[in-house]
């Protein structure tokens, strides 16, 4: 390891290294229990995975669909080769909505004034706009009630143009353990449903379930569910945690630069927060909030499969550690933020309860600087 690392030209400073076979298996896993269509939910860099591989990896897996937050996230899959149905979940600026129509990208709605903008655009293309009609029932974000949902059914069935593709809702409390707030906004889209099958207006994809859901609720999955947290091996909530068999993709690493010996009372990072108490062995990381890592909270990484926390303020890009416990130590060693090294382990969710958030918050703030690596 050593003699390894003594070539500097090896050091790294920070990287993730995504298991694209586990991505793989937890979406062969739902796709299977749930019996119904997956979408693959890549919003945000893939929750901090990137995008493009996770995306290739669930659609040979068994996914069909992508979800995405922004419209740039979805053109960016189209220009990027993927050729499937893609969906984007949230609020598209009228000024996109040309370029999603060209490029055969689904879209969410809700609003009849926007969507009669939609449809001018649509028709002055030639091309359909493909939208899934948003139902709030509990979630108090985006979507209408019963009544609202009728009519805007009718306008998106009988207005050139437009192509309705699918009705929609989204849970807010599914990663609880009571699940009978769930149960009310399921009871609620279920009336929904009806109403506009009744009418004959019901799309061909009616969806509800995130994560949570399909896992709490495996039978009320209608025709698709959108795969988000659960896909890459983390838990919905410490409520809702995924099945032993459901692997986490993701391993961040670092390379201790620096190793060195200080006497008592020595300052250690910005505002000498920390002081040793005695002779130390100190170690530097190349990771820093610049890349994700917060400033705020208790921190521990792993070093020589040891548990070793982290002392002083964490910086822009780098933060130190205290090496007693592993005092043969040497530049080069690896770093791990969250993963497996050995015996130990640091899961997402462990990092997540330290920093005062949740695990869907860790990964996805994972920065762009962070390069992944992808095994
Ligand atoms: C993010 C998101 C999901 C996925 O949620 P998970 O809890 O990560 O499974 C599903 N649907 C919508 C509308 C979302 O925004």
């Amino acid at each position: 390891m050593y003699t390894l690392y003594m070539n500097a030209q090896l050091l790294r400073s920070s990287w993730v290294e995504i298991d694209l076979s586990a991505i793989e298996d937890n979406v062969r896993y739902f796709s299977a229990t749930s019996g119904v269509v997956v979408m693959a939910v890549v919003k945000a860099n893939a929750y901090g995975h990137g995008s493009l591989p996770v995306v290739e990896t669930a659609l040979r897996a068994g996914a069909s669909w992508c979800g995405v937050a922004r419209a740039d996230e979805a053109l960016e899959l189209r220009s990027d080769g993927i050729k499937c149905p893609i969906l984007v979940l949230g609020f598209t600026p009228i000024s996109m909505t040309e370029q999603l129509i060209s490029a055969n990208i689904s879209m969410a709605g809700w609003d009849i004034e926007h969507l009669k903008s939609v449809a001018v655009i649509a028709q002055r293309l030639g091309q359909p706009a493909r939208v899934h009609l948003k139902v709030d029932t509990g979630m108090g974000r985006i979507g209408v009630s019963d009544q609202v949902a009728l009519d805007i059914a009718s306008y998106l069935v009988g207005t050139q143009g437009l192509l309705f593709e699918g009705l929609s809702t989204h849970y807010a409390r599914a990663y609880e353990a009571d699940i009978a707030p769930t149960l009310d906004q399921e009871h609620y889209f279920r009336n929904v449903v009806a109403l506009l099958t009744d009418a004959g207006l019901c799309p061909s994809l009616v969806h509800a379930s995130n994560s949570a859901a399909a896992m709490v609720r495996p039978d009320s999955c209608w025709d698709m569910i959108r795969l988000g947290i659960a896909m890459y091996g983390l838990d919905p909530s410490e409520d809702c945690k995924c099945r032993e068999d459901l692997r986490p993709a993701l391993t961040w690493k670092s390379q201790l630069s620096q190793v060195k010996h200080v006497p008592k009372g020595t300052g250690i990072s910005y505002g000498h927060d920390y002081v040793t108490n005695g002779p130390e062995i100190i170690g530097t990381v190349s990771t820093g909030y610049a890349d994700g890592y917060r400033r705020h909270g208790d921190k521990i990484v792993l070093i020589g499969g040891r548990r070793v926390p982290v002392v002083g303020r964490v910086c822009m890009d780098q933060f130190m550690v205290r090496l007693d416990s592993v005092p043969d130590a040497v530049v080069g060693d690896e770093v791990v933020l969250i993963g497996h090294q050995g015996q130990g382990h640091i899961s997402a969710e462990e990092v997540a309860v330290r920093w005062n958030t949740i695990n869907y918050d860790v990964v996805s703030s994972i920065g762009s600087r962070v390069s992944r690596t992808y095994i």
